[in-house]
Formats: C-alpha cells, sequence, structure tokens
C-alpha cells in the first residue's frame, strides 16, 4: 500500500516539473483508514510547499492519518515555515518519504525533528523514481553546476545542416514538440553565436498549450550577434549572452537596452565551459539544453562536460562531407580514447528516432 500511496505522491510532482526551479518537484498524499483526504504538490518557488498543500485540503482528518511525500518535510525557514512543524502539529501519525532531501540544510533533520515528536518515519519508498524525478535538483546540490544535456536533430549522416546552411526542418513535427517539452523542463537552454547568426532562432518554447521559456544563453566571445537578432529584441524570455573578458563595453550597453537581455563576462578573452558551467550554477541554473551548433556541442563532448546527450535521427541523408556534422570538436584520436556513452532510450517519435544516451562516468 506504501507503494500505491507514493506512485500517485510522485505523479503529482512530475506533472510540476519545469515549474519549480530552483526548488525541487514535490508531491504529498495524505492518508487516513484506506482513503486519500488530502492531496498536494509543490507548484512553484516561494509558493506553499507539497505537505501544506495535501495538509490544508485534509483538515481535520489530519490527525493520527498518514502522510505520503516524495522528499524529506523541511526543517528550516526559508520562504516558508518549516513542513516538519506543521505534520508535528496536526498530529500525524506517520510520514512516509520516498527520497532524503540533499540540501544540507534539511538533510536528515526533517526526519529527526518527526520522530523525537514520536512520528513514525519510513524512508526509501520508490527512492530510485523520487531521485530520477528530481535529476537536476539533486545533480545541482552535489556538484553547484548545472545538468548538462547536449541536444540535436541529425540526418542518418549525422548531420545538423547542409552545405548551405539549410536545417529547416530536419525532423518530424512530433520530435519538434518533444523538444519544445524539453525546453519547458529546462531553466537555460544553450546555443553557439553562429547558430544565432544563420537561424536567428526564437529559443522559446511553444507548445500548443503553452509553457515555460528558459533562459535563453548565446555563447558570443565578441558580443558579434545582430543586434536585431530575434533573442536580443523579442523579450519573449531572459537572455543571457556570454562574451569574453574584452569584448566591447559598447556593444553591452547596446544589448542591454532591452529589459531582458544580460551580458554576462568571463573572467578569461575566451569563454571556458568549465567557469561558465560555475558561473550559471551560481545563478541557481539548475539544467542547461544544449542545442549546439556543431563548435559548440564540440567543446562540451571534448571535455566531456554534459551529462545526456538526446539526438532525434530522421530517416534523411545529406550525403557529402562539408555538410556540418553534430559534433565539431577536437575529437579523438583512436577509439579507445572516445568518451564511453550508454544508450538509455530509443523510441519512434512520428517518423524520426530519439536516441537518449548517458555518459558512463564524470
Ligand atoms: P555554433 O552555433 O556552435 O557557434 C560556434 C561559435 O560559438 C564559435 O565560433 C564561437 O564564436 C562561439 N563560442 C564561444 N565560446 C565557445 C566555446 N567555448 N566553444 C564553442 N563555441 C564557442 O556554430 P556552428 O557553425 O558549429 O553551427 C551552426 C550551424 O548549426 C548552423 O548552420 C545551424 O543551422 C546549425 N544548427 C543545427 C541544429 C540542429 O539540431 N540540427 C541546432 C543548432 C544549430 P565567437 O568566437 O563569436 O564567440
Ligand atoms: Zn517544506
Amino acid at each position: 500500500m506504501d507503494e500505491k500511496w507514493m506512485k500517485l505522491a510522485i505523479e503529482m510532482a512530475k506533472s510540476t516539473l519545469g515549474q519549480t526551479s530552483p526548488n525541487p518537484a514535490v508531491g504529498a498524499v495524505v492518508v487516513k483508514d484506506g482513503r486519500a483526504v488530502g492531496m498536494g504538490a509543490h507548484l512553484k518557488s516561494g509558493e506553499g510547499h507539497a505537505e501544506v498543500n495535501a495538509l490544508k485540503q485534509a483538515g481535520d482528518e489530519a490527525e493520527g492519518a498518514t502522510i505520503y511525500v516524495t522528499l524529506e518535510p523541511c526543517s528550516h525557514y526559508g520562504k516558508t515555515p518549516p513542513c516538519a512543524d506543521l505534520i508535528i502539529e496536526k498530529g500525524l501519525k506517520r510520514v512516509v518519504i520516498a527520497s532524503v532531501d540533499s540540501n544540507p540544510l534539511v538533510s536528515g533533520n526533517g526526519i529527526r525533528k518527526l520522530e523525537d515528536a514520536g512520528i513514525e518515519v519510513t524512508t526509501a519508498v520508490l527512492k530510485e523514481e523520487a531521485l530520477q524525478l528530481n535529476e537536476f535538483f539533486f545533480h545541482h546540490m552535489k556538484s553547484k553546476k548545472p545538468f548538462v544535456t547536449l541536444k540535436a536533430a541529425m540526418t542518418l549522416d549525422g548531420k545538423i545542416a547542409t552545405e548551405s546552411g539549410d536545417s529547416k526542418w530536419i525532423t518530424s513535427t512530433e520530435a519538434r514538440e518533444d523538444v519544445h517539452f524539453d525546453r519547458h523542463l529546462h531553466d537555460a537552454i544553450l546555443v553557439g553565436s553562429n547558430t544565432v547568426k544563420a537561424d536567428d532562432p526564437a529559443l522559446t518554447t511553444r507548445l500548443p498549450n503553452g509553457g515555460i521559456s528558459p533562459v535563453r544563453i548565446i555563447l558570443d566571445t565578441q558580443l558579434s550577434i545582430d543586434s536585431s537578432a530575434k533573442v536580443l529584441t523579442d523579450g519573449a524570455a531572459p537572455t543571457w549572452v556570454i562574451c569574453g573578458k574584452g569584448a566591447s563595453q559598447e556593444r553591452e550597453s547596446q544589448f542591454t537596452q532591452a529589459d531582458h537581455v544580460r551580458v554576462l563576462r568571463m573572467e578569461k578573452e575566451s569563454i571556458e565551459i568549465p567557469e561558465l558551467l560555475s558561473v550559471l550554477g551560481d545563478e541557481k541554473i539548475l539544467s542547461v539544453y544544449v542545442e549546439g551548433g556543431s563548435k559548440v556541442h564540440g567543446a562540451f563532448l571534448d571535455q566531456k562536460l554534459f551529462d545526456r546527450l538526446i539526438l532525434y535521427m530522421a530517416p534523411k541523408i545529406i550525403g557529402n562531407a562539408s555538410a556540418k556534422s553534430v559534433f565539431n570538436g577536437t575529437g579523438v584520436e583512436v577509439m579507445n580514447e572516445a568518451p564511453g556513452l550508454i544508450f538509455e532510450e530509443v523510441k519512434l517519435l512520428g517518423r524520426d528516432l530519439k536516441l537518449l544516451a548517458r555518459l558512463e562516468e564524470r
């Protein structure tokens, strides 16, 4: 029975993925005498936690009940008072937890507080599912850097554009809708300056029913993209242009005339990926969806600074060597230097294949 109720709590949390960052997605179900008497999820950073919402619905029924929570209840004063205190105050008898919060302010303290108050606590129910659910959150908590996904749409021969630079469209609408959902799930989307120059992309989330647009990050050492580029003028989502130490101040003032644009200057003349990831981690970007092009993907690949690779493969062939491939980095000289990847998922989307692979170790 514990798993049944926890599954429901996880489903609720799952439905809020992409909208709670930098907080984790959390779901809670209050159960009394085999009936659900309250359900809730955390909907947005700064707003009520899942436990608060579920307990509000349970009202007086909370007394003597069991609460199923996907993440250890918080024990510290953040933007809201501690949930562990609320659970004690409402007289719950038992708390079932899927994953322990790795936030050092919470880790184990929530559980201890509940146990000290005489509440029975069970942990690790559907733990793997709960860890998977908040993978970006746990990764950032541990490494202080964002979780990095490299994504590309390619042909069967591994090309991302024709020799003339045409890339609209390689994949079908089904695959492109999947990409838009992934944009909604991530905190930031990242491309190189050449992609902006070649395609002038909007880089927003455009799903049939809306969705959240991530921060748009452009790697542009000299602030060389056209000041009329959509990402600089449309105000549709925040845009952060990353540049080298020596980039023109005048260009910076031009770009930042628009309220949604920030320019982030690196410490060196060039943009180094490790420094970039540290800066983004400090800015509370928990996940980055890297959309290319070849040089940017090549840079992340060469340094093995990514966690996951998503390739959409269309049943099309461009057929010459001069068209751009997914990766244009230094590459490896011998096969056994190639980064070890493990396929995790293969799916047919419309007429395209979606391939998901993970780096064996990082
Ligand atoms: P990129 O879009 O990868 O941009 C590369 C540029 O980014 C560099 O030349 C550099 O320019 C800047 N940059 C800054 N810092 C770094 C860094 N650390 N590592 C790498 N680049 C950095 O260029 P490509 O020409 O390789 O690819 C563009 C093409 O890819 C376009 O034709 C586009 O249509 C296609 N494309 C296809 C996609 C697909 O999924 N099919 C997706 C995205 C693009 P600077 O010196 O100015 O900073
Ligand atoms: Zn809480």
